[in-house]
Parts: structure tokens; C-alpha cells; sequence
């Protein structure tokens, strides 16, 4: 078997708004092999900009696009494939959009290889820990402290268990932030785990101050209060505060993580599956943090591709107490596959059909194309 093509589709709405919400557009993957199975994967990314990645002719011996790094390869050799990728590419990339653009790719790797062995890919990964997953239900904070309140109890009332709050205007007032998770936690009790993600980098002083101003509310998490690349900062905040510190959505491959592990140390990193390096890099990412007591909670914010992604993925782990379950509503979230996932008293099953267990909603490409 041989891969004779990889197609990327670019999904988007009709209207895209500068806002922390990344499934107003997206990347779909198909790679297809001469035996006419395909494999399907997503990078999680500016789709234009990976779409340029996988098809860029030849430039150098190691400035390649990813499409002539792959036709006429066996796609079950993934992690031959995964260095080859890395290496032809490492004149532009071994980090940032070229490992989006990998991710992708080795996503539908793994799905087809799933497809090839007929088995759900967690069992190609040495067998489920857990099949069904507590999910987070993830969400942009809401303009008042009034409407988070109500969204958080419309979400206990749909059976979640847990529910995170970021960006939108979180960091811009540290007294409301923390008014935010006071209110929320005296309306939704004791029991429901919360989180909240500042995604915008704060000075040090202020996200100490969140911090401790959070630590009496059982706050889960508190997510990416610093720079992405501030790591002596985020070893600073982890050791002067109780609440766990999560952060690592935007960083790639096993190097970039073992900084942010070493350096950092925080509690708990957020590889994206779309972005880190897909299944094989992550699980590598996963090893790392295993062996320095760090948790690991993907991040995840996509189509349905990543969530059933994720699954496979959390499923596989010794340890991962969530899977991040974003409840934005539009078509590409809801229904880019013919199945939907969605949580049943706030739990997600991993897909049981062979790969990824998932299958494009063929109808939706074609309406939200712009490729
Ligand atoms: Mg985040």
C-alpha cells in the first residue's frame, strides 16, 4: 500500500471574528492511498497557511512540502514518516505551523492504520485506561458576571460535571475574574469542577494576584495566565500558589514540551493533538510528563475530528482526569462528521469503529468549502 495523494480542505463561516474561538474555520486532511482507503486528520491552525506546508514544491533537501515528502510512501510506516516530515522540513519548521501541518497528517496516519488493522486506534495504542471521559464543557466567558453564572447552571443542568471559562474579557480585570469564580462556585455548589483560561499573557504580578485570589474557590486549573514562552515565570507562579497551573496549547513536539515541564513546572500541560504533532508526539509528550509527575489534559477545540482524536488519545493514558469539550454551537463544531460526538451526563465515549471511528459529513464540506 502506498500513499498516492493528500487532500486539504479549508472549512469557514461566513464570517470569522478576531476572537479566542478557533472553529470558525478549519483544516481537514485526507490522505489516499492506492487501495483506495483514506485516512482523515485536522490541524488546528490558520488552514491557509498549512495548506501552503503540504503543498509547497521542493526548495532544498530539507525544505520540502509535506505532500512530496509522502506520495509513494507506505503510510503504515508512521514514525519513519513522522522523522521524515520533521527532518526534510527543518530548514522552515520543527516547531509552529509545520508541526500543525504534521499533526494533521499524523492523525490520518493513525486512522488509517486503524482502518488497515480494523481496530479503533486506542487499541492500536496498547489498549483503553478508560473509555468513557468526564468532559469539561469549555467555554468563552460571557460579557457579565450574571451571564456566566447562568450558562455555568445551564451546564450543571445538562449534566456536566465540569466547566471552564476563558478568554473574552478574562485578564482584563482581576477583581471581576475572581468575582466571576466566587459567584459561579456559590451557584453551582461544591461538587461541579471549575477552571478558567486567560489565554492573553498577564504581567507577573497579576496573575499572581488571580492566582491567590482563586486559591479559596477550588479552582481546577488556572490556564495560561503568562506568556507561552515565559517559562521562569511559570516556575515562579506554580511555586506561589496553590491552584494547579495549566498551560502548553501552544507549544509543539516533545522538545518544546520537555522546557515547559523542566523550566516551567507547572501541574499540568494541554498538548493539542492538531498542533503538537498528532498522535505519535504526543504520546512521547505524554511519557515526558508521566516521568516528572505532570498532568496531562489536551487541549481541545476543534471539529469533531480532534474530539474523536482526543479520545483515542485520553484513552490511552495512565492518567487524565478531562477531556476538553468545547460548547461553542456552529457547523463546523457541531457537524463536520456524520455522527456527532456529544456527552451523555457529561461523559464522552471513545468511538468504537475502526481508526479514528468517525466519517465526514460529506454535505457540510461542500457547503462550508472555500478551499
Ligand atoms: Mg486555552
Amino acid at each position: 500500500m502506498i500513499i498516492i495523494d493528500i487532500k486539504s480542505t479549508i472549512l469557514r463561516l461566513p464570517e470569522v471574528y478576531p476572537i479566542g474561538d478557533g472553529t470558525q474555520d478549519a483544516l481537514i486532511v485526507q490522505v489516499i492511498t492506492d487501495e483506495g482507503l483514506i485516512g482523515i486528520g485536522e490541524a488546528h491552525t490558520s488552514p491557509s497557511v498549512i495548506k501552503a506546508v503540504i503543498e509547497a514544491p521542493i526548495s532544498h533537501y530539507m525544505a520540502r512540502g509535506l505532500k512530496e515528502v509522502l506520495v509513494g510512501r507506505d503510510p503504515r510506516d508512521i514514525n519513519l514518516l513522522w522523522d521524515d516530515m520533521y527532518k526534510l522540513t527543518s530548514v522552515f519548521g520543527r516547531r509552529g505551523v509545520v508541526i500543525h501541518a504534521i499533526s494533521a497528517i499524523d492523525i490520518a496516519l493513525w486512522d488509517l492504520l486503524g482502518k488497515i488493522a480494523n481496530q479503533p486506534i486506542y487499541r492500536l495504542l496498547g489498549g483503553a485506561y478508560r473509555k468513557t471521559i468526564t468532559a469539561y464543557a469549555s467555554i468563552l466567558a460571557l460579557d457579565t458576571i450574571e451571564d456566566c453564572v447562568k450558562k455555568a447552571l445551564d451546564l450543571k443542568d445538562r449534566g456536566y460535571k465540569a466547566v471552564k471559562f476563558g478568554w473574552n474579557k478574562i485578564g482584563s480585570d482581576i477583581e471581576r475574574d475572581i468575582e466571576i469564580i466566587r459567584e459561579v462556585r456559590e451557584a453551582v455548589g461544591t461538587e461541579m469542577a471549575l477552571m478558567i483560561d486567560v489565554g492573553v499573557p498577564l504581567p507577573f504580578h497579576k496573575a499572581l494576584k488571580l492566582a491567590r485570589g482563586l486559591e479559596k474557590y477550588n479552582v481546577s486549573f488556572l490556564e495560561e495566565p503568562l506568556s507561552p514562552d515565559d517559562w521562569d515565570g511559570y516556575a515562579r507562579l506554580a511555586a506561589s500558589t496553590t491552584i494547579p497551573i495549566a498551560a502548553g496549547e501552544k507549544e509543539t513536539t516533545r522538545y518544546g514540551f520537555m522546557e515547559l515541564i523542566q523550566q516551567g513546572k507547572i501541574g499540568i500541560i494541554q498538548p493539542d493533538l492538531a498542533r503538537a504533532g498528532g498522535f505519535t508526539e504526543c504520546l512521547r509528550i505524554a511519557q515526558l510528563a508521566e516521568v516528572h509527575g505532570v498532568t496531562v489534559v489536551p487541549h481541545c477545540w476543534s471539529t469533531d475530528i480532534l474530539v474523536a482524536a482526543t479520545l483515542h488519545f485520553i484513552a490511552s493514558l495512565r492518567e487524565c482526569p478531562y477531556i476538553e469539550f468545547c460548547v461553542i454551537d456552529n457547523p463546523i463544531r457541531n457537524n463536520v462528521i456524520t455522527k456527532p460526538i456529544i456527552p451523555k451526563e457529561g461523559m464522552v465515549h471513545v468511538c468504537e469503529a475502526p481508526g479514528l471511528g468517525i466519517e465526514l459529513n460529506e454535505e457540510i464540506l461542500l457547503e462550508l468549502n472555500c478551499t
